[in-house]
């Protein structure tokens, strides 16, 4: 159980941890507060966007679409491996997902597989949006890749978490498969090296 990080705080840390940063708009104060609640923050959670197109990503994961608004994350992480700053207080997106997995999560055990949406992960998970087309071909950069490990094990560091606080979208509910195209595991032993 943990308070969520301060928008100053978030840039602080993703900073001491190496990681190209760039501020949208106005994130620290975009979010949808309004509509549920933000915390106690848990875990992080990885996703790819389906999209192509750095700067239409990025925009959309501010803006959100019109079923789904806006902030669709936290950060934005495109190929190039810049972390854009997209919301900060509850975000669109973990949706629904198993009160099981995230029991796992604050124990930091390994995860069961997914097989309920009983529970709102908006309200629990710090979200980073990747950008890729999720189809199991589109490339992972390897500045994508790192700075994925890095923005990750910045909020790990600040909240005393260690690698099995990050999860993937496909681990939280059956319904989702994203991220494609790595796997979760080699990125968690990736951030538990980091964090050593
Ligand atoms: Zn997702």
């Amino acid at each position: 159980m943990a308070t969520p990080i301060t928008a100053t705080a978030f840039v602080q840390a993703l900073k001491k941890e190496g990681v190209q940063v760039e501020e949208v708009r106005d994130w620290r104060n975009h979010n949808r507060n309004q509509q549920g609640p933000w915390g106690p923050v848990h875990g992080i959670m990885i996703h790819h966007t389906v999209t192509s197109g750095s700067a239409e990503t990025v925009d959309l994961i501010y803006d959100g679409r019109p079923e789904l608004p806006g902030p669709l994350s936290h950060g934005c992480i495109t190929k190039d491996g810049t972390v854009h700053l997209t919301g900060h207080g509850r975000a669109n997106h973990a949706g629904s997902g198993d009160d099981d997995v995230l029991r796992a999560v604050i124990a930091e055990r390994a995860l069961p597989e997914p097989n309920q949406q009983n529970t709102d992960g908006n309200r629990y998970f710090y979200g980073f949006e990747c950008e890729n087309l999720g189809d199991g071909k589109d490339p992972w950069p390897g500045e994508q890749l790192d700075a994925i490990e890095r923005a990750a094990a910045a909020l790990c560091r600040h909240h005393g978490w260690g690698a099995r606080s990050v999860i993937g979208h496909l681990e939280w509910t059956d319904q989702k498969s994203d991220p494609r195209g790595f796997t979760m595991d080699a990125m968690r032993e990736r951030i538990a090296e980091r964090l050593k």
